[in-house]
């Protein structure tokens, strides 16, 4: 149980999770541990210890320049983290992922993803996600709840000890979950993730991708970050899109590409359109020309996917992708083709959990059903 009084302690518009769940101080800043640590009588220095050691994902009583009166009273009181391992999977490309169990029993998933002098970690920012994109095993789940920023940051957390002594350099919102649905905890935890007195992980190396919500792309660009902005793109005409990501017949692909020009302009970051290629689809001459007209004169990259295979999805022929590349490049657009890394693990979004859900949780009514977009 919490003790009385401890959200005396919290700084105002600090939201506790559940009323017997303790504050997890992994998810504030430095200026909101030290109205925390006021409560508890301590000087303003101690926030900036506090908050390093968080960062590095020391328990309370590793703390060792805490006076141990002190490390006694935050355990009594708040928690360093709150998830725990329950799962690791590793693929021969050295692609790890991680299932994370919450305090309320659900599963976050995160992905590291080692290449040359990087080291990413795809962050989940919700517990299932509401878009049902056509090819994402996480959209089928529906949504549970989304993630608190703390959450989101312990995930790099623990992933930078788990691969201690290589550092984190990069983070990328694309696990489960649609970041900009869970707009608050995900620019806070951006803002956790950047501290200089953390894991100060630079704003340019850390991605938001979206399937593509205008408004919230819209302000995003007005927080002053400098984060890259991913999109899920996947066609150039709305009814082709509209297959592919329902949420494009809420929002329009004359809508989101308008918001990527503004925030393009506002960040002066070039837009990361991604676009899974199904052969005989979205691979046209036709959907080449479209896509042409429609990002001209926006900086811009299109990363051409070669679908993520899913039990019940046709595995796509990698050609089609090179084929695709070349009519793009024919018209002046930038166009990288991503490898599918990590399929051994499980690498599209939603798959470990959907696995360990079915394995270990049979029977249990965990996701609800998704919301019709
Ligand atoms: S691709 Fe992203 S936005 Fe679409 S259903 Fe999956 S998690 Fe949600």
């Amino acid at each position: 149980m919490r003790p009385a009084g401890v959200g005396a302690y919290l700084p105002a518009g600090i939201a506790m999770k559940a009323p017997a769940t303790k504050a997890d101080l992994l998810g504030l800043l430095p200026d909101e541990l030290v109205l925390f640590l006021r409560g508890l009588g301590q000087p303003r220095y101690r926030a900036g210890q506090l908050f390093s050691w968080l960062h590095r994902g020391a328990a309370f009583d590793e703390m060792t320049d805490l006076p141990k009166l002190l490390r006694s009273r935050l355990a009594e009181l708040a928690s360093a983290g709150t998830l725990r391992a329950e799962a690791q999977e590793t693929a021969p490309d050295g692609a790890a992922k991680l299932a994370l169990r919450a305090t309320d029993e659900h599963l976050v998933e995160t992905v590291l993803l080692p290449h040359g002098r990087r080291t990413t970690v795809c962050v989940s920012s919700q517990i299932g996600c509401a878009y049902q994109c056509r090819f994402c095993a996480t959209g089928r789940q529906g949504l549970v709840r989304s993630l608190t920023a703390g959450e989101i940051v312990e995930q790099v957390v623990r992933v930078q000890q788990a691969c201690h002594p290589t550092r984190v350099t990069n983070v990328v919102f694309m696990g489960m979950g649609e970041p900009l649905a869970n707009y608050h905890a995900v620019v806070k935890a951006v803002r956790l993730l950047n501290h200089s007195g953390g894991l100060h992980i630079g704003a340019r190396h850390i991605a938001v991708s979206t399937c593509g919500l205008p408004d919230g792309i819209r302000r995003l660009a007005s927080e002053g970050l400098q984060v890259a902005l991913a999109i899920s793109l996947h066609a150039a005409t709305d009814d082709v899109r509209s297959q592919l990501v329902p949420a494009n017949r809420k929002h329009p692909i004359a809508e989101v590409v308008s918001a990527a020009r503004a925030y393009a302009e506002r960040t002066g970051r070039k837009i990361a359109f991604q676009y899974v290629v199904v052969p005989g689809l979205n691979d046209t001459p036709d959907q080449a020309r479209r896509l042409a007209a429609l990002t001209h004169g926006l900086p811009c990259i299109v990363n051409l996917i070669p679908c993520n295979p899913l039990s019940n999805s046709e595995p796509t022929d990698p050609r089609s992708a090179g084929r695709f590349a070349h009519l793009l490049r024919a018209r002046g657009i930038a166009v990288a083709i991503r490898r599918s890394r990590g399929a051994e693990v499980l690498g599209a979004c939603g798959q470990l959990r959907s696995r360990l859900i079915g394995q270990k949780d049979a029977g249990r009514a965990e996701a609800r059903p998704a919301k019709a977009r």
